[in-house]
């Protein structure tokens, strides 16, 4: 007998007991088998929800999924009249803290300019774009 691909015991999965059978399936893997299979946890338009996917294909659906992105501003506040805001990217959803040490990783503020940073928000793509010029 052979062995079920992991699509198909994710196809099984999801017929017998449904997306979360799924992710609880995907969640099980070590960092290590989750890496060496090509996995991410990607949009799927179809499941309107992060599916995990193999090769850009929802492991639940099939349909193709797409790479999430989450863009964020750090406000540097120095007074009233003097700060700005940069605006950083990350694969994976950040905390405040995370944001900042972001920026300061991409050379976007110096470590002084960190400490100054009184607020963060999650922006649009577009908005992201327009701060770094692209
Ligand atoms: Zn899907």
């Amino acid at each position: 007998m052979s062995k079920k691909t992991l699509n198909e015991t994710c196809k099984d999965l999801y017929e017998d007991s449904g997306q979360a059978a799924v992710f609880e399936h995907i969640n099980s893997f070590s960092d290590s088998k989750f890496k060496k299979l090509k996995l991410a946890w990607e949009r799927c338009n179809a499941c309107e929800t992060i599916s995990p996917s193999q090769n850009h294909n929802c492991l639940v659906c099939g349909q193709e999924t797409k790479t999430v992105k989450f863009f964020y501003e750090a406000h540097v506040f120095y007074s009233r009249k003097n700060g700005f805001s940069v605006a950083v990217e990350s694969d994976v959803e950040l905390e405040e803290e995370d944001i900042i040490a972001l920026a300061v990783e991409q050379k976007k503020i110096d470590g002084e300019d960190a400490r100054s940073v009184d607020s963060t928000d999650e922006i649009d793509e577009e908005t992201y774009k327009m701060m770094n010029n692209l």
